[in-house]
């Protein structure tokens, strides 16, 4: 490819003065090239950067016009690798270089695009890029479909990414009186529900009652910040049964060392003080019905449980406001469910994350007719260990989906957070200093507790056979934070292409499983979505709690109408209609 080629991808116009390609979308970059100027942006009025040329090995060749040393320019070729993982290897490569010049450069942090409105950290083209996806299509009766529903690390919660959720169906049974969804999966999981999925869950038209699984890899709150919805609102929805959320045992750690006290800081009492918190919520909205008659409670054995399934308060066992934990003994790999009418089964796993009780999970499922299950492995945050390398090696076999987390370099970490792109430029400021002790703190957080770029790469080159596709996650995607994540995966796994071995998650981002393939897409959603049609019996429920007597619930049960307007007043006129309009 070179600078005359004819762009394949709507942003990769080569136009005007500003000449540089992108090439990230698809097909996969043989080639992405760019150009960052670190002071081009301050004053772009007074000598604009110039890129003169830009061969297909990565020569780079530009005219700044703003003086030596003010211009950065960076790219990133898998034809040129080079040692420069970062963004001071380029300022030490390229700074100084003078007005004209020309050089090899290999990475990038920011892009130079002659579309105006292109930001390299606003965009994650390769997402964009992926075939559309309607998420209400049934699934296929030998296919597992994962849903990213939140994808990024915190801090924050982005509009682009919510934090962590994986969603995962398998199978499909088909039902032709079911007229919106045409029948159901086999299984279904929810994997963690931090802030902010709920909207994506709702986009993708995904109801409450296919949410009453949770598995909660660690209780830190961007894993786990949306139960709180999901719990209360699943019963005004179409989850009318209890809800089960699995998760770790006691740390059983000493808080802090020396102190004798220990918290239960388990899942079963999580569950058990946020079952109280929402008496509230709860006790409200028992006027409408939330329990079937003909419920049937699943059981240690039918659903293959560590223990028996027993709330946590007086609900019970059949009342959509019952929640139920299952504890798992987080100091080792076991079966958290292992289901034999729906063939899907979920083993956890101990990774090493922040305090004592993070799991990973590895879900496998096998297909009608098949002999060997469709596997994925969702290791949640974690410092690079070996329990998720040899889950993902399987003996032998490998796994078809490996989701691990990665974080960006604290460097890195630490100037966004900072709502910089770079370091701040003068090292004797202020703003110098706290972007160090940020680099510090981050370091801290990244070495107890997360996979550095480079590490995923090693541990990807430690799986064999690889799995079929990696996937990077809890990860704050854009066009400059991956294609720098990608470098560093490659230094250690050279013949990886991204796209086909390799994609970072992003919200919306489906990964259909089949047994011979995986399918990238991009579901298709609204933004004004509502929640998906309610499809209840309309028999079979049990009176409301608060009920008039006669089986019908009863909303006014609970407040104090004294102050309330009457619609109509003694003499016939009405005051406000009772129709809403
Ligand atoms: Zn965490
Ligand atoms: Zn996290």
């Amino acid at each position: 490819m070179n600078m005359n080629t004819k762009p394949e991808n709507n942003r990769e116009e080569i136009t005007g003065r500003n000449y540089v390609t992108r090439r990230f979308a698809s097909p996969y970059p043989a080639f992405v090239a760019l150009a960052i100027a670190a002071a081009l942006f301050p004053n772009p009025a007074v000598g604009q950067l110039k890129l003169e040329s830009l061969n297909a090995n990565g020569r780079l060749t530009w005219n700044d016009p703003g003086g030596t040393g003010t211009h950065y320019a960076v790219q990133w070729t898998t034809a040129e690798l080079t040692n420069w993982y970062s963004w001071q290897d380029a300022q030490a490569r390229l700074s100084g270089l003078g007005p004209t010049g020309s050089v090899y450069v290999p990475m990038f942090y920011r892009m130079v695009s002659p579309d105006p409105t292109y930001h390299s950290n606003a965009y994650y083209s390769y997402f964009e890029g992926l075939p559309a996806f309607n998420p209400i299509t049934p699934l296929e009766t030998n296919e597992m479909r994962i849903t990213f529903m939140g994808s990024m690390i915190p801090l924050p919660v982005r509009r682009a990414q919510a934090e962590m959720s994986v969603f995962v169906e398998v199978g499909w049974t088909p039902d032709p009186k079911d007229t919106y969804y045409q029948g159901r999966a086999v299984d279904q999981f929810v994997f963690d529900c931090g802030a902010g999925v709920s909207a994506n869950y709702a986009a993708s038209v995904v109801g409450f009652r296919r949410m009453d699984k949770v598995f909660i890899n660690h209780l830190h709150g961007d894993h786990m910040s949306d139960l709180t919805h999901i719990y209360t609102f699943g019963p005004s929805g179409d989850r009318k049964s209890p809800l089960y959320v699995f998760g770790q045992g006691p740390s059983g750690l000493e808080s802090p060392t020396n102190s004798t006290i220990y918290y239960d800081d388990g899942v079963s009492n999580f569950c058990a003080h946020l079952r109280e918190a929402c008496r509230w919520h709860s006790e409200s909205f028992s006027f409408q019905p939330t329990r079937y008659t003909n419920y049937v409670a699943p059981t240690r054995l039918s659903w293959g449980l560590p223990h028996d399934p027993v709330p946590v308060s007086n609900d019970t066992y059949d009342d959509a406001y019952a929640m139920v934990p299952i504890t798992l003994n987080w100091r080792n790999v076991g079966v958290a469910y292992h289901n034999p009418e729906t063939r899907a089964k979920v083993t956890h796993y101990p990774v090493i994350h922040a305090r004592k009780g993070s799991m990973g999970y590895m879900l496998e499922w096998t297909p009608p007719g098949a002999t060997k299950p469709l596997t994925m492995i969702y290791s949640s945050d974690t410092k690079p260990e070996t329990n998720s390398v040899n889950l993902a090696c399987n003996g032998t076999n490998g796994v078809d989906v490996f989701i691990h987390e990665m974080v960006v370099p604290p460097t890195v970490w630490a100037y966004k957070q900072m709502g910089l792109d770079a370091p701040p430029a003068d090292t004797n400021s202020a703003a110098y200093a706290s972007y160090l002790a940020a680099v510090n703190q981050l370091s801290l957080v990244q070495d107890s507790s997360h996979t550095p770029q480079g590490a995923y790469g090693y541990l990807l080159s430690q799986i064999s056979p690889p799995p079929r596709l990696a996937v990077a996650t809890h990860f704050p995607v854009a066009d400059d934070t991956v294609a720098s994540a990608f470098n560093s995966v490659q230094a250690h796994c050279t013949n990886i292409v991204f796209g086909k071995d390799i994609v970072w998650s992003f919200d919306q981002m489906v990964l259909r499983v089949f047994p011979d393939r995986v399918v990238q897409c991009r579901a298709v959603v609204s933004d004004y979505a509502w929640n998906p049609p309610v499809q209840l019996p309309t028999n079979g429920m049990y009176a409301p709690k608060y009920n008039d007597g006669k089986g019908n619930g009863d909303p006014y049960a609970q407040i104090d109408q004294s102050t309330s307007y009457s619609q109509t007043n003694n003499n016939g006129t009405v005051n406000w209609r009772s129709d809403g309009y």
